[in-house]
């Protein structure tokens, strides 16, 4: 880790929008230092085949290509660290923020710490991670090879990963709370042609029943019309019901929505002159790699000309 100094960009993050803002700030010559954090490669590291990316007519692995970005910033100068980033301090000429226990100093940084899986808030969740509750089809799916799992959510995120879990498990149950999936057409017509996924419409999971060694075992289901209840065994339930913006050390300090999305002025600019900001940490609409990445390629060129500004 760096000692102090003032470093000239920082990059909080190392999904798309933090390493494509890397590969602009690295190849303009001003050595960003990028704080990886708790999940580095974002998002997308937990994903399988990204087929909207453009530039790849047959599809690129997420981990891969977050494998290709961290190559082609590092090529170009950029550092990496694992830390992560807690506190924000705006008072003083300089940002400084809280890594690891380590305050740093910088003239421009920018803020692309994405968002990470949300889960249901029910008893036991906390132990049941990694115990058969998982947000990760891609990361735990291969453990669940011929026995029931469920999926929760009605978005992309839930088709994709149920149609990657048929590979493995026995059945897939998509369990949606309305009668609708909102996700794209068509991933929706490859999950209803999948003949080992179940959608259970209209129904939310109440409960997590473990068994006596505390691994899932099953799900309390209830349907939302008519409050019917019913246990439904599965081996591992995967949540897949949207994320939250990782913007806990700037709350108070930067401006955010009811929902804690960071909000930007002309595209990636922050109330607070040179913090920049990227991403799907300020963004609750489109939130695609590409966007992150356009998003990641404007707040490194305003960082750039900021820097510039300040030179003059
Ligand atoms: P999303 O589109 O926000 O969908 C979240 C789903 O979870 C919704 O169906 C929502 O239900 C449900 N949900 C939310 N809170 C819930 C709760 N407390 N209990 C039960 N259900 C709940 O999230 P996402 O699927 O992660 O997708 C995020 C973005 O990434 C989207 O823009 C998506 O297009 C994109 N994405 C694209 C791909 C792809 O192109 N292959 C893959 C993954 C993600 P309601 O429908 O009732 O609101």
């Amino acid at each position: 880790m760096v000692g102090y100094f003032v470093e000239k960009v920082i990059i909080v993050g190392s999904g798309c929008a933090g390493l494509t803002a890397a590969i602009y700030a690295a190849r303009a010559n001003l050595s960003p230092l990028v704080l990886e954090g708790r999940q580095p490669g974002g998002q997308l590291s937990t994903t399988t085949l990204v087929e909207n990316f453009p530039g790849f007519p047959d599809g690129i692995d997420g981990p891969q290509l977050i494998i290709n970005m961290h190559k082609q910033a590092e090529k170009f100068g950029a550092r990496f660290s694992y830390a992560e980033v807690t506190e924000f301090d705006a008072s003083n000429e300089h940002v400084r923020i809280k890594a690891d226990d380590e305050w740093l100093e910088t003239e421009a940084l920018i803020i692309a710490s994405g968002a990470s899986a949300r889960y249901l808030n029910l008893e036991n969740e906390e132990k049941l991670i990694g115990h058969g509750l998982t947000s990760c089809a891609t990361c735990d799916g291969a453990f669940y090879k011929n026995v029931p799992v469920c999926v929760i959510g009605g978005g992309d995120s839930a088709a994709e990963e149920s149609l990657f879990l048929t590979r493995f498990a026995s059945k897939v149950y998509l369990i949606h709370r309305r009668d609708r999936m909102r996700a794209s057409h068509i991933m929706q017509e490859r999950v209803f042609a999948n003949k080992k996924i179940e959608p259970i419409w209209n129904t939310v999971v109440t409960k997590y029943i473990p068994d006596e060694k505390g691994e899932m075992r099953a799900v309390m289901l209830r349907n939302v019309q008519t409050g019917e209840e019913r246990e439904l065994s599965v081996a591992c339930v995967f949540v897949a019901i949207g994320h939250d913006p990782n913007t806990k050390a700037y709350r108070g300090k930067l401006e955010t929505d009811p929902d804690g999305y960071l909000l930007s002025q002309r595209l990636v600019e922050s109330k607070h002159p040179g913090v920049f900001i990227a991403g799907d940490v300020s963004d609750r609409v489109y939130k695609q790699a590409v966007t992150a990445a356009g998003t990641g390629c404007a707040a490194a060129i305003e960082a750039e000309r900021y820097l510039a500004e300040r030179e003059k």
